[in-house]
């Protein structure tokens, strides 16, 4: 292979070793920022800002309905269960004043159950709507929150504040509270799955889910997340947490808290992949940019390369000043012609040319006047010769010529011309403000010679028509 080829399949090599490095490691470091910035704040923010809603949101009825159990209008009527229209009133006051979906009240002397539009029914442990009361009276706690879809209500959430009412004895006179719509909190939650791909849970202490999105979650308790099992007492515990998990080959981070009004546990949880998307995204778009640049670069490389190359190749067989073939290049082409002149006996004349007094001319008008001097005379041999002929810079201020297939007496008549040529240059006599002429050494190439022979042959002969006065053509 080339060696050009080879540097720039090298360069290509080293630029794609360059950009992948950069990119993971641009991947590793947004990736990892990424993951200390959702479990230092994104996650704990969440939490808390969920936290904050509901307190916002519940902790104002919880209080109503734990003074409600605390109210000693409410204990007397209890007592006696007369005037109807005294609880109604007083149900559907508080209801009306703090906005509420529902108040209620359940004697559990007569088991009746009354709200704000009065008597409802008397609760039965038979029927199955009635159950909670008599779960909630067999428990060993003051109150609890009842969450339940209200089909009545197209299926909104509702969230049941019940509490205990005792007399001065401890003795249960019954059970009081407010129900409220949550559907909210659905909303919330749905909005922060929607905006952050954050999972929110609520689980109580048993590790029931108390609430979820609607839809979204299947399991009904922390017991059917096996991979969340050996986690359990980590995230039901009072102290705040982060754990990580692996689930059907993705790593999650989940964040819990307590929150004590409640009693319920509330857990955030994200889905690292989903969070990596974006640094991922970037990684493909960092990959697939490096690479096309890799291949514009390596491709210009190549161009620069090549157009070096062929400028190297032309200096080494070309004259830089005039662009004429060097010497060495006319030395090439001359042994090619002459081994072929060598076989199909041809001629080959060889003229050599010097500038007069070119030193003068230095002297005088400058260096760069002589160059320009050398380019024009230059661009006078090359266009009276023919194509295959072969024109060179041999040295300083001198030229050679090599006729193919010319006679002696051609390459004379050429010389004169070209002699005659030079002497009347317009050109020339501008940049000169006079004259310039050249001294004209004319040889035939013999099969016996060498090329050196041939060419020192030539070169006295201008020597010859230096001597006899220069401007002139002599022959040898
Ligand atoms: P003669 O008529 O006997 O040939 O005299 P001359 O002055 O032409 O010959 P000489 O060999 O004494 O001087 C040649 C001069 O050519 C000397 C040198 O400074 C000049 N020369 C050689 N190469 C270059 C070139 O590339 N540019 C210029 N401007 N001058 C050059
Ligand atoms: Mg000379
Ligand atoms: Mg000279």
């Amino acid at each position: 292979m080339k060696s050009k080829y080879k540097v720039v399949l090298l360069i290509t090599f080293l630029l794609i070793i360059l950009s992948l490095s950069i990119s993971f490691l641009n991947y590793y470091i947004s990736s990892s920022s990424m993951q200390k910035q959702l479990r230092n704040q994104a996650l704990p923010l969440s939490l808390d800002n969920i936290y904050t809603d509901i307190q916002k949101h519940i902790i104002r009825p919880h209080f109503l309905a734990s003074t409600m159990a605390n109210n000693s209008f409410l204990k007397e009527w209890l007592k006696k269960e007369e005037d109807l229209e005294e609880i109604k009133n007083y149900l559907k006051d508080i209801k009306k004043e703090y906005g509420l979906f529902n108040t209620f009240l359940v004697s559990e002397k007569s088991r009746k159950y009354y709200s704000q539009n009065g008597f409802l029914e008397v609760v039965s442990n038979a029927n199955s709507l009635n159950r909670w009361y008599f779960d909630f009276i067999s428990k060993d706690k003051k109150h609890e929150i009842n969450l339940d879809l209200n089909k009545f209500m197209s299926n909104n959430l509702i969230m049941f504040l019940n509490y205990k009412i005792y007399d001065e004895d401890k003795k249960l006179l019954g059970v009081t509270g407010v129900a409220l719509n949550i559907s909210y909190i659905n909303e919330l939650l749905k909005t922060f799955r929607t905006n952050h791909n954050f999972i929110v849970t609520f689980y109580n202490k048993s590790g029931k889910i108390i609430l979820s999105e609607r839809n979204i979650n299947s399991a009904s308790s922390i017991f059917d997340k096996k991979e969340l099992l050996k986690y359990k007492d980590e995230i039901l515990q009072e102290k705040s947490t982060i754990i990580e998990y692996k689930k059907d080959g993705n790593t999650y981070l989940l964040n819990s808290k307590f929150i004590p009004e409640l009693d319920l546990y509330l857990t955030v949880e994200a889905n690292l992949k989903e969070f990596n998307s974006k640094a991922v995204n970037v990684l493909y778009f960092n990959i697939f940019a490096s690479l096309i640049i890799t291949f514009v670069i390596a491709f210009l490389v190549s161009l620069i390369i090549k157009n070096y190359s062929k400028k190297l190749e032309f200096l080494s067989h070309h004259d830089t000043l005039t662009k004429i073939s060097n010497r060495r290049d006319f030395e090439a082409k001359l042994r090619l012609q002459f081994s072929l002149m060598k076989r199909k006996k041809n001629n080959i004349s060889l003229i050599f040319i010097d500038i007069d007094n070119f030193k003068y001319l230095n002297d005088r008008l400058g260096h760069h006047i002589g160059d320009k001097v050398l380019v024009r005379v230059a661009k006078i041999l090359k266009s009276d010769i023919r194509e295959s002929d072969i024109l060179a810079r041999w040295g300083g201020e001198e030229f050679i010529i090599a006729l193919i297939d010319s006679s002696v007496s051609d390459s004379k008549n050429l010389a004169q011309k070209l002699r005659v040529l030079i002497e009347g240059d317009i050109t020339l006599n501008k940049l000169m403000s006079g004259t310039i002429t050249a001294s004209f050494g004319i040889t035939k190439l013999d099969e016996k010679d060498t090329i050196e022979e041939a060419i020192s042959r030539a070169d006295k002969a201008m020597y010859l028509s230096k001597n006899n006065g220069k401007n002139q053509v002599s022959i040898l």
